[in-house]
């Protein structure tokens, strides 16, 4: 039994727990040393519009600098949301942001500005208190502030979620779905709730010239925005097959590698002198 008991115990603790444990905790430190020694950077990929190409706006993208590499999100926003980094961060990204639409509205550029905030921002109680405090200090264009929430922030307690969402619209700010599709997707939260678009999922846009199913989902996703008056976004739209086909579906905001790849604020500056980054859609 002891022996047993022993066995088991020494495969509870493999040595690559051990490992992923370690990883874990010096990441997180690392995580807090780098939001001290601001290290963290704002890229910028372009919403344009699918006819004419015209940029419309553009979506901010944390990326983490560290000894010069850059770091994914998708690496260090879930250790930042599990251990309340999220919420420093957060709020460097909802300032320096705004801040930079600003800038580009100030140079001539009607812009909108996408910013990603997470479940345990969007639960906090004083994002539309930051949000009120940040549209009064960059006197940014009212409207032109949109947050990107996901679905499952508003599953669970949808009165909650109600009453924040009205909060914050109050407060300014307006909300899109992001990856749309991928989530619970319940079409009665969706009537209930002060939303003003959605992002449909790259998952969908990927197969969309291939896969029937692909097809039929994002046609079904076009119809119901135009019945419940939702604006569209379609994400990860990487060629011109693509492009056409949602062009023919409806009106859709298109972002994805076809139009640019996210990129550095003064990389966007020169895409904001082209003004058009894709040619017209005839027809
Ligand atoms: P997301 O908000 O859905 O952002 C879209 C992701 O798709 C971005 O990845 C973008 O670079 C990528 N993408 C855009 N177009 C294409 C395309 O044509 N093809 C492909 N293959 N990919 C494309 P990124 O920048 O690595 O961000 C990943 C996720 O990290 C974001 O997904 C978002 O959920 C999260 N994230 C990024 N920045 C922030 C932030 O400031 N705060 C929070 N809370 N989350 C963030
Ligand atoms: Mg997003
Ligand atoms: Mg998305
Ligand atoms: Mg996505």
């Amino acid at each position: 039994r002891a022996k047993n008991l022993g066995r088991n115990n020494y495969q509870y603790f493999t040595p690559e727990m051990d490992v992923a444990a370690h990883r874990r905790i010096s990441m997180e430190y690392k995580l807090r040393k780098a939001i001290e020694a601001q290290e963290f950077e704002l890229f910028y990929q372009p919403l344009v519009h699918i006819q004419s190409g015209e940029i419309l706006g553009a979506e901010a993208l944390i990326r983490w600098r560290s000894d010069g590499k850059l770091i994914s999100p998708a690496e260090f926003i879930p250790l930042a949301e599990d251990s309340g980094l999220i919420l420093p961060l957060g709020d460097w990204v909802l300032r320096t942001a705004a801040r930079q639409a600003k800038l580009w509205q100030d140079a001539g550029h009607d812009l909108t500005m996408s910013v990603n905030i997470s479940s345990r921002q969007f639960s906090g109680t004083d994002l539309a208190l930051t949000l009120r405090e940040v549209l009064l200090h960059t006197e940014l264009r009212p409207g032109k502030l949109y947050f990107e929430i996901t679905e499952s922030m508003l599953m669970g307690d949808v009165s909650k979620a109600e009453t924040t969402l009205l909060n914050l619209r109050e407060a300014g700010g307006t909300f899109f779905l992001d990856d749309f599709g991928t989530g619970y997707s319940s079409l009665s939260y969706l009537k209930r709730l002060p939303i003003d678009g959605l992002k449909i999922d790259r998952s969908f846009v990927k197969d969309i010239t291939d896969d029937p199913d692909s097809r039929a989902i994002v046609a079904a996703i076009v119809s119901m925005a135009r019945t419940l008056n939702l604006r569209l976004v379609a994400e990860g739209v990487e060629t011109q097959a693509q492009r056409s086909l949602l062009a023919s579906m409806g009106p859709i905001v298109l972002q994805g590698y076809l139009a640019s790849r996210p990129v550095p604020a003064q990389e966007f500056e020169e895409l904001l002198a082209k003004g058009v980054l894709l040619s017209p859609l005839v027809g």
